[in-house]
């Protein structure tokens, strides 16, 4: 395919961006070009957000049930492109074709979650709250939303809160990170087709100029962001500060207990997949084990033996595994996180360094690495490295694992194995994380719940997705009436 220069989508018009400065897209896996990015202008989003406030009354007083008739064309449209969005997703981020299709379902539950707003939205009342007054709380739209998204899931992320956002009534800006551009252009195309009225959904390309812009604009009321730690922090304090609603997901540091009385046979594929699925470019990936006891000699030889045989290469291919991470600058942070896990004297067990994949050799391809005999202070155990770097601690019992779980300033997610009923009980009980697996080594919670978050991972009340989003989503209005 042609590099693409992209437009922004505003007013239900596509738009060359005015802006001189763009970025180069590349393709991870093969470092080529696969189009051009602009850098929109706090005019250009100056423009979209005021097609958005002008469409706002129309938008809500459309009925609920006919808004949502265009989240189901929505979805029928996804599922029409299912394979080509899951291609366009593959082609700028480089998670491997399965990953990036149960990254468009997810996008596609939240679709259909929200389809079910007329019953969602209700509000409540009750008759002769005094004697011939009745009283009732209602939910209205509040105006303009914008999200603002992270690399790692180019389609589902901005939809974790848009389809509520729609659904409730408000009008909505996405804009997307300037590292994948390419899905959420695709999606437009979709949306395009809807012939929503003009101004309802915009896309604005950019990068921390566009962000600016939406945080500093009167008429945005809310945001949604999803973001690494510093700029969560960043984003969440200028939209206080200018009054607005916010809800910013941020980085993460996962730990997985494993017990004693774990099943091996069915907790190492678990943890292969947390650790290395998406290159461990996910904010709910495993990053530490913290093996319990007994279980350390024998879990540790099969999580080797098992991401040993994990096939690195072409994210096209059906037959992959593990595709690369997202950037050049990112490989290399990753490997410095790998240089400083060996200074720091943690062994380096399996080292992904140097992997070479035959017809890809410029790719950003970083092998399974894990590192074993590491202590909970270093460096490569405390921070998020988001790349598949795993860690293995020995612990002595769950209590320890929990205090070490606890030490770190990330609460985003965590999971425990184990066939005891009472371990699980205590870790879902005690943990404070907003996911929890017990079992599970990916603990992502489905359309219908909100998504978790504490500590550093979270800035805000509200979470996406689920109910959650409909408070975030809209205001309670009180009446009581006397007639
Ligand atoms: P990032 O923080 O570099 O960028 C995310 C977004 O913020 C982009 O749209 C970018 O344009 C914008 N941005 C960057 N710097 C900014 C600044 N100074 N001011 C304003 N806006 C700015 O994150 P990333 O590398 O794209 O994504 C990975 C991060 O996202 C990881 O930390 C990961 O844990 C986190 N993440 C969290 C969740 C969650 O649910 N908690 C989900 C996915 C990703």
């Amino acid at each position: 395919m042609a590099a693409q220069k992209l437009k922004n989508y505003v007013a239900g018009e596509w738009r060359e961006s005015n802006s001189q400065q763009t970025l180069d897209v590349f393709n991870p896996a093969t470092d080529e070009v696969i189009g051009q990015v602009p850098l929109s202008t706090k005019d250009e989003v100056d423009e979209a957000v005021a097609a958005a406030k002008q469409s706002f009354d129309e938008w809500r007083e459309t009925p609920p049930t006919v808004r949502v008739q265009y989240l189901f064309r929505l979805k029928e449209l996804m599922e029409q492109s299912f394979e080509d969005l899951a291609r366009t997703i593959v082609r700028e981020e480089g998670k491997t074709l399965d990953e990036a299709r149960g990254e468009i379902r997810r996008t596609i539950e939240n679709v259909e979650a929200a389809a079910g707003i007329p019953s969602l939205m209700m509000g409540r009342n009750l008759e002769d709250v005094a004697r011939g007054i009745d009283e009732e709380v209602v939910r209205q739209p509040l105006g303009t939303f914008a999200a603002i998204a992270p690399f790692n899931f180019p389609a589902m992320v901005p939809w974790w809160f848009a389809p509520y956002a729609l659904a409730t009534g408000n009008t909505y800006i996405i804009k997307p990170s300037e590292q994948v551009p390419f899905t959420q252009n695709r999606i437009f195309e979709l949306l395009d087709d809807l012939e929503l009225p003009p101004g309802v959904i915009s896309l604005v390309n950019g990068a921390k100029e566009v962000v600016a812009a939406l945080l500093q604009h009167p008429d945005i009321a809310g945001i949604s962001a999803v973001t690494s730690t510093p700029v969560a922090k960043h984003i969440y304090r200028q939209a206080c500060e200018h009054g607005k609603r916010a809800q910013c997901q941020a980085g993460a540091k996962g730990f997985i207990v494993v017990m004693p009385d774990a099943d091996l046979d069915r907790t190492i594929p678990a943890l292969i997949t947390s650790f290395f699925g998406c290159a461990g470019e996910r904010c709910l990936a495993g990053a530490v084990i913290l093996a319990v006891g007994d279980v350390y000699d024998p879990l540790k030889a099969q999580f080797l033996q098992a991401a040993r045989r994990l096939r690195v290469g072409d994210p096209l291919d059906e037959t992959v595994q593990m595709g690369p991470v997202i950037s050049r600058q990112h490989k290399e942070r990753v490997l410095r996180y790998i240089e400083r896990g060996l200074d720091e004297g943690a062994e380096l067990l399996l080292d992904g360094r140097g992997v070479e994949v035959e017809g890809f050799e410029n790719g950003y391809f970083i092998a399974p690495t894990i590192f074993d005999n590491v202590e909970p202070e270093m460096t490569i155990a405390r921070e998020e490295i988001f790349g598949p770097v795993s860690c293995i601690v020995k612990v002595g019992a769950l209590d320890e694992a929990i205090g070490i779980i606890h030490a770190n300033p990330y609460g985003n997610a965590a999971s425990i194995f184990t066939a005891n009923g009472a371990a699980a009980r205590q870790f879902k009980y005690r943990v404070k994380c907003g996911n929890i697996g017990i079992n599970v080594g990916i603990a992502a919670p489905m359309a219908f719940f909100p998504f978790g978050g504490r500590k550093d991972s979270f800035f805000g009340d509200l979470h996406g997705q689920g109910q959650d989003a409909i408070d975030f989503f809209t205001e309670k209005k009180v009446v009581i009436a006397r007639w």
